[in-house]
């Protein structure tokens, strides 16, 4: 295989879309705005230690980095250089800390359009606890799902015009005319784009996960009781998907005997939004992979990261079919950025999503159980020491220390 300045090799992809994994892969890291690069500087090294705990040497990650938000704007001249998507590409697999949007400068968000540029049409998000960590729930421990957030379409796709405006009074006279629907006066209008291609796309990938990882159920969350050519359609085309290209491996909730999921099925259910809010709170412990719309997807996964103890600990990553951007959750908290504070958490177990990713499962496992080791001890960061009783308040890179020397 080509080698490269970064000395590693390239992640190929077969012609099934399939990764072929190098033992030393090049990945493309961006450090971000704000704290990103304190959250950074503490995740690297733990990747690096588990590895190489994990397999002695054999395998080893050759970081690259690409430039993205201020300091490409400062090296480049431009907030998100063509070079930084193509090495994405190149890469397959990269992982990023937060990015600054400009507000008021009519700049779209770097994060949104890095997802649309790459169509990393599915955002997965894996919700579980960690003991000892304060929650608002009185179980927190039994939540434990993946949310697959549809990326690309939705209200979020950006079709929207303000009100008042020229092309939000042509709409309107276009339904009137042609409709005979009414809006009301001065109405901004957005519109809400759901299709057979792109809702199939993201339950596919969320069907696969809970085969590869053997998990019981998913869950088609929607509004279709009213939005039904949309919400509804989602529900209708993911059951269509699971019929069509998984019907041996998954069986419809509506479909068991006596509520008995077969053996090595994966149960295929649906909820209506609103009441999933309700049901994640009452029964959490009956979902598994979630797959929603996007709208759903951006609401649920922060409230099921409230379960579980805020954003500091909810990692995520975006995955189309050429390249996968992992990634921390929340936004650059600049107020903290350069104080080596701020809980790279998140960051952290994005990159034990990365692994994972890769098949690189033991060194993923290892992070995981340190970390729960580290938190267990009671060393945290100040966002969450300041909730909890005799808590050792340490700083960001201690934090990432500390999760290292728990490795053992
Ligand atoms: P934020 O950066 O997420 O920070 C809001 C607050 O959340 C912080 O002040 C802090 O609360 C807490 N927080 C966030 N990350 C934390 C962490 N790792 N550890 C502990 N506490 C953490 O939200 P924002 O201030 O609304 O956004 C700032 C910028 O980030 C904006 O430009 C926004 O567009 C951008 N953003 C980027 C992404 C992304 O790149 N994916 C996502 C969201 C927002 P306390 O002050 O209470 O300690």
């Amino acid at each position: 295989m080509e080698q490269t300045g970064w000395g590693g090799e390239w992640i190929t992809l077969d012609a099934q879309g399939a990764m072929n994994v190098p033992p030393n892969p090049n990945i493309g890291f961006i450090e971000g705005d704000g704290t990103g690069p304190d959250i950074w500087a503490a995740t690297r090294p733990v990747l690096d230690a588990a590895i190489l705990k994990a397999y002695g040497g054999s395998r080893k990650i050759h970081w690259g980095e690409l430039l993205a938000g201020e300091k490409a704007v400062e090296e480049t001249g431009h907030p998100l250089p063509m070079k930084t998507i193509d090495m994405i590409r190149k890469c397959v697999v990269a992982i990023k800390g937060p990015l600054t949007t400009p507000v008021g400068t009519g700049m779209r968000s770097l994060n949104v359009t890095l997802r649309r540029v790459l169509d990393l049409y599915a955002c997965i998000r894996p919700v579980r606890y960690f003991p000892g960590i304060p929650s608002p729930v009185r179980h927190p421990e039994r939540v434990d799902m993946v949310v697959f957030r549809e990326n690309t379409e939705d209200v979020y796709a950006g079709i929207e015009w303000e009100s008042g405006s020229l092309e939000a009074e042509k709409l309107a006279h276009f339904l009137y005319d042609n409709f005979n629907v009414t809006l009301p006066e001065r109405a901004g209008v957005g519109i809400k784009p759901m299709s057979p291609t792109g809702t199939k796309r993201l339950v596919r990938q969320a069907i696969a996960y809970a085969l590869q990882r053997g998990l019981p159920s998913v869950t088609l969350v929607h509004k279709g009781n009213i939005m039904k050519y949309t919400e509804g359609a989602f529900r209708k085309w993911g059951f269509e998907l699971a019929r069509d290209e998984f019907a041996d491996r998954t069986v419809a909730e509506s479909d068991l005997q006596e509520g008995k999921s077969p053996e090595g099925k994966v149960v295929i259910k649906e909820r209506i939004a609103d009441s999933m809010f309700q049901q994640v709170l009452l029964r959490p412990e009956e979902y598994s992979v979630i797959a929603t719309p996007n709208l759903n997807g951006d609401y649920l996964s922060d409230a099921l990261a409230a379960q579980v103890g805020g954003l500091g600990m909810a990692p995520g990553a975006n995955v189309g079919d050429e390249a996968a951007v992992f990634e921390a959750t929340h936004g650059t908290a600049p107020k903290y950025a350069g104080l080596d504070k701020i809980n790279p958490g998140s960051l952290i177990l994005s990159g034990v999503m990365m692994l994972d990713h890769l098949g690189w499962a033991e060194a993923a496992t290892l992070i995981q159980q340190a970390m729960e080791r580290t938190i267990g001890e009671g060393i945290v960061t100040y966002d969450l020491a300041r909730q909890m009783q005799g808590a050792k308040e340490v700083g960001c890179s201690r934090f990432g220390r500390a999760i290292i020397e728990h490795m053992d």
